[in-house]
């Protein structure tokens, strides 16, 4: 395993298409595409990193997957009257469906999705508590009290985050939204702005792993349902690309950093800057797609 990934990693920071950085958050933009970090946290315990794993990056959208488990704690299946559970076919941040499913988010890791589950694990208590709800949940999945919000990550999505505010105006015109769009916007941004590194991210995606003698965070029904909906949804327009050269449940963030779980094997989680077409990291995405192919942990079979 530790060969596989050296190599990975090597082949990676050689290669001469790495992506493009996100641009649209300021702060995103100043990050140098020439890294790339890689580990897997098998579920006997075992940790395996290469390349830049224990560089923090800004979580971005996977930190919806903790988001929903979060909101799936307060409300239970009753979230499922204010989101769905399909795949969009547009980008992450797509204002078209909306209109015209009143209200309703496609699924709850599209942004305005996200939006409702950040609302739904806010309901009743001040952003600062709830984000406290958040950080202490992905401490307790890593096992690492030092995971933080970097706050200039998320003041720069928030001054410049017209498309999410919008998001957010259009879902309360619907009464899709309890608390105010300031203070939803506040607490998402603040929840994208998650620091880890590869190295924790992997840990903290064992809470979606069967067979690791960790404490269960989710019961066994819920981390199904999650990782189904990463399966079909965690990659936005590219959900179905990836689930085709991956065959496993993935969440990708434009910060580049994507988290992929291996059912009843592995948490893996890697990390490079750039990112392809759909917004999700490019050599992210190729180093998946050779693990896949390497281990035969695809879902679908051995290769
Ligand atoms: N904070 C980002 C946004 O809302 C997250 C998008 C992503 O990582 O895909 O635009």
């Amino acid at each position: 395993m530790q060969e596989l990934l050296n190599n990975i990693a090597n082949a990676a920071l050689k290669s001469e298409d790495k992506g493009q950085v996100a641009t649209y958050i300021p702060e995103l933009a100043k990050i140098d595409p020439n890294q790339f970090g890689i580990s897997i946290a098998l579920a006997n315990g075992d940790v395996f990193s290469a390349g830049d794993a224990h560089v923090p990056f800004s979580i971005q959208s996977v930190s919806k997957v903790f988001a929903l488990a979060l909101a799936l704690g307060r409300v239970g299946d009753q979230l499922w009257q204010r989101v769905g559970r399909e795949p969009s076919g547009l980008s992450f941040n797509s204002i078209l469906l909306l209109e015209k499913e009143e209200g309703i988010p496609r699924n709850p890791f599209i942004n305005a999705g996200a939006l409702v589950a950040t609302d739904t694990y806010l309901a009743g208590s001040s952003p600062r508590e709830a984000l406290g709800e958040l950080v202490r949940f992905i401490r307790a999945a890593t096992d690492d009290e030092s995971i933080h919000i970097n706050e200039s990550v998320a003041s720069s999505e928030l001054a410049t985050g017209h498309r999410n505010f919008s998001l957010a105006h259009y879902l309360a015109s619907f009464g899709n939204l309890r608390a105010s769009v300031d203070k939803v916007l506040g607490t998402y941004c603040h929840q994208c702005a998650v620091e880890m590194t590869c190295t924790q991210l992997a840990l903290a995606g064992r809470f979606l792993l069967e067979g690791t003698d960790m404490p269960k965070l989710v019961s066994s029904e819920r981390r199904r349902r999650i990782n189904a909906l990463m399966m079909t949804c965690g990659h936005y327009d590219g959900s179905g690309d990836f689930a085709f050269r991956v065959g496993l449940p993935g969440k990708s963030g434009v910060g580049g950093g994507i988290l992929v779980i291996a059912p009843g094997r592995a948490s893996i989680a890697v990390w490079s800057p750039g990112l392809n077409k759909y917004g999700n990291s490019k050599l992210g995405t190729e180093a998946m797609e050779r693990i896949a192919h390497e281990t035969g942990w695809s879902v679908f079979g051995m290769p």
